[in-house]
């Protein structure tokens, strides 16, 4: 502590800038792009999509996305291990050349983990699932599944700068392996904008079903393999509807910022999600009890 009494000064005054900064956010919030356009805009990210999977439901929805110009991402698992995803019926065709060809026409490519096992029982940054294949483990055995996977990618032509974690688990020492790895984008996140977090572009994602927002990028998280009927005819509603609303994945980039205020929001987002999963959760919990 310092004896002249001039720590206290130097704290109010470091908290002085924090709010100044605060207030500048403020009244530049949100990011300027959205003056002219007050309503959300959206991306769709498809998961688990391996050789091994439910073909007739993806090319239904590919169908309606080709139809209306959307381009979403499709979350691709390297070297597929999941026993459950494989008992689909494996894809009659050359399966990484039909991702080389979604790819051409604008589809994006993400590398979703590496075999898709989970391995820790670890819920990482997000939170959201105690299931991990990566988020508990030392840094050199996340860094290298992550290099194995992104190298079986790469091996298959396919360009890729994008993370999504499986059961959307990830922790610190992920983020470093993918920093390392070159990755540049994680799709995951509680923030309203895409944010520029831990060195890389967080694209907002905590909706499964497509619904309107008033404001913010939102990503539809959609489970092609175990969707229902009435999901899927949801999906169709709203591309239908808003597709002039969706953005392609290097728009929503492009629109990364490391604002404080976007941060601070996704962080009561991100808990007000958790609280009500759990509330949700005791309140099954006691049903089944009783
Ligand atoms: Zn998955």
């Amino acid at each position: 502590m310092k004896k002249d009494g001039t720590e206290g000064n130097e704290v109010n005054a470091a908290k002085l800038r924090r709010l100044e900064v605060l207030k500048r956010e403020l009244t530049c919030f949100p990011p300027q792009t959205y003056h002219r356009r007050m309503s959300a805009q959206y991306l769709i990210r498809l998961d688990d999509i391996a050789p091994h999977m439910d073909w007739p439901r993806f090319e239904r929805l590919a169908r309606v996305f080709e139809e209306f110009g959307i381009q979403p991402l499709l979350g691709v698992i390297p070297d597929n291990h999941d026993s459950q995803l494989q008992q689909f019926p494996e894809f009659a065709g050359d399966f990484w050349e039909q991702l080389r060809s979604l790819q051409a026409r604008g589809w994006e490519i993400a590398q979703h983990g590496f075999q898709h096992v989970y391995v820790t029982r670890d819920c990482g940054l997000m939170g959201i699932n105690g299931l991990s294949e990566f988020a508990g483990l030392p840094f050199e055995e996340q860094f290298n599944k992550l290099a194995c996977g992104q190298r079986i990618l790469r091996e298959h032509d396919l360009s890729f700068e994008t993370f999504m974690a499986p059961s959307h688990s990830f922790d610190r020492l992920t983020l470093r392996a993918l920093r390392e790895l070159g990755f540049t984008t994680v799709t995951d996140g509680y923030s309203p904008w895409p944010s520029v977090e831990h060195g890389l572009i967080f694209l907002p994602q905590w909706l499964a079903n497509p619904r309107v927002l008033p404001l913010g990028v939102q990503t539809f998280c959609l489970h092609v393999n175990v969707m229902t009927e009435g999901q899927i005819r949801r999906v169709e509603q709203f591309v239908a509807d808003h597709h002039r609303e969706f953005l392609t994945f290097a728009e929503a980039r492009a629109l990364a910022t490391s604002r404080t205020l976007n941060r601070v929001v996704g962080k009561v987002i991100g808990s007000t999600l958790r609280g009500l999963k759990t509330v949700r959760h005791s309140l099954r919990r006691r049903r089944n009890s009783a």
